[in-house]
Protein backbone atom coordinates (compact mmCIF):
# COMPACT_ATOMS: atom_id res chain seq x y z
CA UNK A 1 0.00 0.00 0.00
CA UNK A 2 1.08 3.96 -0.57
CA UNK A 3 -0.47 6.84 0.39
CA UNK A 4 0.54 9.91 1.83
CA UNK A 5 -1.57 8.23 5.27
CA UNK A 6 1.48 5.67 5.06
CA UNK A 7 3.49 8.50 6.16
CA UNK A 8 2.35 9.36 9.28
CA UNK A 9 1.97 7.42 12.81
CA UNK A 10 -0.79 5.49 13.76
CA UNK A 11 -0.69 4.43 17.09
CA UNK A 12 -3.40 2.70 19.71
CA UNK A 13 -5.68 5.46 20.91
CA UNK A 14 -4.55 6.62 24.65
CA UNK A 15 -7.94 6.48 26.27
CA UNK A 16 -7.80 2.21 26.11
CA UNK A 17 -10.52 1.59 23.14
CA UNK A 18 -8.17 -0.28 21.30
CA UNK A 19 -8.78 1.29 17.84
CA UNK A 20 -5.94 1.98 16.09
CA UNK A 21 -5.19 5.17 13.73
CA UNK A 22 -4.00 8.52 13.16
CA UNK A 23 -4.43 10.66 16.22
CA UNK A 24 -6.79 13.57 16.30
CA UNK A 25 -5.80 17.51 15.18
CA UNK A 26 -6.63 18.57 18.83
CA UNK A 27 -6.20 17.17 22.07
CA UNK A 28 -8.87 17.09 24.93
CA UNK A 29 -8.78 18.92 28.15
CA UNK A 30 -6.88 16.50 29.65
CA UNK A 31 -4.07 16.58 27.10
CA UNK A 32 -5.05 12.88 25.10
CA UNK A 33 -5.33 13.05 21.73
CA UNK A 34 -7.37 10.03 20.89
CA UNK A 35 -7.33 8.43 17.43
CA UNK A 36 -10.15 9.11 14.60
CA UNK A 37 -12.76 7.47 14.91
CA UNK A 38 -12.39 6.24 18.18
CA UNK A 39 -16.05 5.16 19.55
CA UNK A 40 -15.69 7.14 23.21
CA UNK A 41 -18.73 9.46 24.06
CA UNK A 42 -16.57 12.59 23.65
CA UNK A 43 -14.94 12.13 19.87
CA UNK A 44 -18.24 9.92 18.74
CA UNK A 45 -20.52 13.03 19.96
CA UNK A 46 -18.38 15.71 18.39
CA UNK A 47 -18.09 13.85 15.02
CA UNK A 48 -22.12 13.98 15.25
CA UNK A 49 -22.21 17.40 16.08
CA UNK A 50 -20.12 18.14 13.49
CA UNK A 51 -22.09 16.86 10.48
CA UNK A 52 -25.23 17.81 12.38
CA UNK A 53 -24.09 21.22 12.73
CA UNK A 54 -22.80 21.36 8.84
CA UNK A 55 -26.45 20.07 7.97
CA UNK A 56 -28.16 22.67 10.21
CA UNK A 57 -26.12 25.37 8.60
CA UNK A 58 -26.96 24.10 5.21
CA UNK A 59 -30.95 24.39 6.25
CA UNK A 60 -30.50 27.56 7.85
CA UNK A 61 -29.46 28.92 3.93
CA UNK A 62 -31.40 26.93 2.31
CA UNK A 63 -34.34 28.65 3.62
CA UNK A 64 -33.09 32.07 4.34
CA UNK A 65 -33.34 31.55 8.23
CA UNK A 66 -31.16 31.13 11.47
CA UNK A 67 -29.76 28.40 13.26
CA UNK A 68 -30.66 28.54 17.15
CA UNK A 69 -27.82 29.19 19.15
CA UNK A 70 -28.18 26.70 21.31
CA UNK A 71 -29.35 24.27 18.38
CA UNK A 72 -31.97 22.16 19.65
CA UNK A 73 -30.15 22.18 23.43
CA UNK A 74 -32.70 24.53 25.68
CA UNK A 75 -34.46 26.18 22.86
CA UNK A 76 -36.43 23.31 21.07
CA UNK A 77 -35.66 23.86 17.40
CA UNK A 78 -32.42 23.90 15.46
CA UNK A 79 -33.03 26.34 12.62
CA UNK A 80 -35.80 29.28 12.67
CA UNK A 81 -37.29 30.55 9.15
CA UNK A 82 -40.13 32.43 8.49
CA UNK A 83 -42.03 31.79 11.17
CA UNK A 84 -41.36 27.86 11.00
CA UNK A 85 -39.14 26.13 13.69
CA UNK A 86 -37.45 23.07 12.61
CA UNK A 87 -35.61 20.36 14.39
CA UNK A 88 -33.10 18.34 12.22
CA UNK A 89 -32.44 14.94 13.54
CA UNK A 90 -30.38 11.34 12.05
CA UNK A 91 -31.68 9.82 15.08
CA UNK A 92 -32.32 6.42 13.90
CA UNK A 93 -34.77 5.85 15.73
CA UNK A 94 -36.68 8.79 14.46
CA UNK A 95 -35.82 8.00 11.11
CA UNK A 96 -35.80 4.76 10.13
CA UNK A 97 -39.52 4.04 9.97
CA UNK A 98 -40.01 6.73 7.87
CA UNK A 99 -37.27 6.38 5.80
CA UNK A 100 -38.35 2.75 4.91
CA UNK A 101 -41.61 4.25 4.47
CA UNK A 102 -40.86 7.15 2.35
CA UNK A 103 -38.70 5.08 0.10
CA UNK A 104 -41.39 2.00 -0.39
CA UNK A 105 -42.66 0.92 -4.07
CA UNK A 106 -46.16 2.23 -3.00
CA UNK A 107 -45.50 5.73 -1.58
CA UNK A 108 -42.55 6.53 -4.65
CA UNK A 109 -45.15 5.53 -6.92
CA UNK A 110 -47.42 7.77 -5.63
CA UNK A 111 -44.78 10.73 -5.68
CA UNK A 112 -43.68 9.58 -8.68
CA UNK A 113 -47.28 10.70 -10.10
CA UNK A 114 -47.01 13.59 -8.61
CA UNK A 115 -44.06 14.94 -9.41
CA UNK A 116 -44.93 14.48 -13.47
CA UNK A 117 -46.63 18.13 -12.08
CA UNK A 118 -43.65 19.86 -13.47
CA UNK A 119 -42.81 23.66 -12.28
CA UNK A 120 -45.18 22.82 -8.73
CA UNK A 121 -44.20 21.67 -5.61
CA UNK A 122 -45.34 18.74 -4.45
CA UNK A 123 -47.04 17.68 -1.00
CA UNK A 124 -48.63 14.58 0.33
CA UNK A 125 -51.59 14.73 2.89
CA UNK A 126 -52.08 12.27 4.97
CA UNK A 127 -55.01 11.79 6.73
CA UNK A 128 -56.56 9.51 9.18
CA UNK A 129 -59.67 9.26 11.93
CA UNK A 130 -61.38 11.00 9.35
CA UNK A 131 -59.25 14.45 9.15
CA UNK A 132 -55.96 15.57 7.53
CA UNK A 133 -52.91 15.12 10.16
CA UNK A 134 -49.39 15.48 8.34
CA UNK A 135 -48.08 17.09 5.30
CA UNK A 136 -45.03 15.25 3.97
CA UNK A 137 -43.17 16.86 1.20
CA UNK A 138 -39.83 16.26 0.01
CA UNK A 139 -36.95 18.84 1.10
CA UNK A 140 -36.38 20.25 -2.32
CA UNK A 141 -40.26 21.01 -2.87
CA UNK A 142 -39.94 22.16 0.65
CA UNK A 143 -37.13 24.77 -0.10
CA UNK A 144 -38.49 25.96 -3.30
CA UNK A 145 -41.08 27.69 -1.71
CA UNK A 146 -38.98 29.85 1.09
CA UNK A 147 -37.21 32.69 -0.03
CA UNK A 148 -33.41 32.41 0.24
CA UNK A 149 -30.57 34.07 2.20
CA UNK A 150 -29.81 36.15 -1.31
CA UNK A 151 -33.39 37.33 -0.86
CA UNK A 152 -34.27 35.85 -4.41
CA UNK A 153 -37.83 34.44 -4.45
CA UNK A 154 -37.48 31.10 -6.16
ZN1 LIG B 1 -10.23 5.93 22.08
ZN1 LIG C 1 -12.04 9.21 22.13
Amino acid sequence: MTGPSNLKPKLDCPCGCGTYGMPRRKAWGDGLRHVRLCPCRRCAGSRHRGKANRRENRIAADLGGNREPLSGGLSGADVRAHMWSFEETSNEAVVRGFRRWWTSKTVRSKVARLNARHGEAHALILSWDGRPQAVITAYEDFVGQFPNQTGQAS
